[in-house]
């Protein structure tokens, strides 16, 4: 293992894996840590994904640092702590807490941190993070019902959260190049500073930092800012040059997919879903009631299954998923559907289902988990950010695309089975 990741979501773990699949390391993503002992996955890079991102302080350090300790105790010569590149955390943490206690137990004194991913128009200036043309704080990240980001100055952002103190090393320095930058960060360092805000505009840019940063212990970030990673050890003479890196054995088996996303661009997909795939729709509201839902839709399914996947999904438009957190409550609505979307999946693979498309990021956490998946290796990108991963753990084998709600082109679900073919 060259590098050890711990990612402080879900999806975002896959995003990470994805892009370093993209620059030709073998990853697997393994769900939560495994248990001391376990085998080490053969891989060029291992992502631990928790679910940090809104726990307790005290237990999203003390995941993480059970994450490192196993990640080490694998051989990871570096280290990468991922988390969301809009930097979503509370005025508490989780970001700064958790890069503390991993600065602290690698003993390494220094991190950068770097949520940057121009690909997706999330560019940092002047320590000033921008989503597209606006400030973080402008993006409507500042009415996030969990983690709203009223301030974009990155700099005092990470400040509040850390016992350290957060340096710059601004545009000007980054478009210079990698020795200006990892010149920049020897001297932040030496006076003290514990973190560097590092400005990235360009993907240029993220290839820059990642070369700066080749001798760090521990790198903090976006997906984006691992851009130059996979290089750095090539340079090394420690990555082989992969032929395939995402490929992956094709299961036979039936095909579908699930959908608990009620975002913009799932929704979107189902709309076009429904014009070439069968289609059914969850009535939460007439019925919430989770084991009564996906027996229904299960016996659907029984009835559709053939060359064609199957699509089965709760996702609903904004006014159905008011009427039903109003008749039920946020969590609870939620939570019912989850359970019924867990359940259905369950029955599909018990009736031969092996390739399954999820979206949703809480509702493939719930899946996953239903499922008893411990590890993902991952494969090639059906859209960016989006990879088919061969799951294993309690149960049989299976092929999982787990998307992200607003993430994949509108024919994303028939694309996603049209790539197994090729
Ligand atoms: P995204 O990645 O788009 O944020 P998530 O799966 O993370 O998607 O979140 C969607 C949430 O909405 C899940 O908790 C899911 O159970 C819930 N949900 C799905 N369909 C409905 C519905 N019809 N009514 C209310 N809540 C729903």
């Amino acid at each position: 293992m060259l590098l050890g990741a711990i990612a402080d979501d879900f999806t975002g773990a896959t995003d990470l894996c994805s892009m370093l699949v993209r620059g030709g390391m073998r990853t697997v993503q393994l769900i939560g840590v495994p248990p001391p002992g376990s085998p080490v996955p053969d891989a060029d890079a291992v992502v631990v994904a928790l679910k940090s991102r809104t726990a307790p302080v005290a237990r999203a350090t003390g995941d993480s640092l059970a994450a490192l300790k196993w990640l080490q105790a694998g051989g990871a010569r570096q280290f990468f702590f991922k988390y969301c590149s809009t930097f979503d955390s509370t005025e508490h943490g989780n970001i700064g807490p958790v890069a503390d206690a991993l600065v602290a137990a690698l003993e390494c004194g220094f991190a950068l941190a770097c949520p940057a991913f121009p690909t997706n128009a999330r560019t940092v200036y002047q320590g000033h993070l921008f989503v597209g043309g606006v400030l973080l704080n402008e993006s409507g990240m500042e009415n996030h019902p969990l983690t709203p980001m009223t301030d974009a100055n990155l700099v005092r952002v990470l400040s509040r959260q850390t016992e350290g103190t957060v340096g710059l090393v601004p545009f000007a320095t980054v478009d210079r190049g990698a020795h200006a930058i990892r010149d920049a960060m020897t001297q932040l360092k030496e006076r003290g500073r514990r973190y560097a805000i590092v400005d990235a505009i360009t993907d240029a840019h993220l290839l820059a930092i990642g070369q700066a940063a080749a001798s760090h212990t521990l790198l903090t970030g976006g997906s984006g800012v691992a851009m130059g990673l996979p290089e750095n050890f090539r340079r090394g003479g420690l990555l082989a040059d992969a032929v395939d890196p995402g490929a992956l054995p094709v299961l036979d088996g039936g095909s579908a997919v699930i959908a608990g996303s009620c975002s913009r661009a799932t929704l979107a997909q189902l709309g076009y879903a429904r014009a070439h795939l069968p289609v059914y729709e969850l009535d939460v509201l007439a019925t919430p009631d989770a084991t009564a839902l996906s027996k229904a839709a299960l016996a659907w399914a029984a009835d559709n299954t053939g060359a064609r996947p199957v699509v089965i999904a709760a996702s609903a438009p904004p006014e159905a998923v008011t009427a039903l957190q109003a008749r039920l409550g946020r969590d609870q609505a939620g939570a019912l559907v989850e359970d019924a979307v867990a359940r259905i999946a369950e029955g599909l693979v018990a009736s031969g289902v092996r390739r399954l498309v999820v979206a949703g990021g809480e509702t493939s956490g719930a899946v996953v988990g239903r499922l008893g998946v411990a590890c993902l290796r991952i494969g090639r990108e059906i859209d960016p950010g989006v990879p088919w991963t061969l799951a294993a753990g309690s149960g049989p084998d299976l092929m999982l695309a787990l998307k992200s709600g607003n993430f994949g082109a509108t024919d994303f679900f028939l694309k996603a089975f049209a790539v197994l073919e090729n």
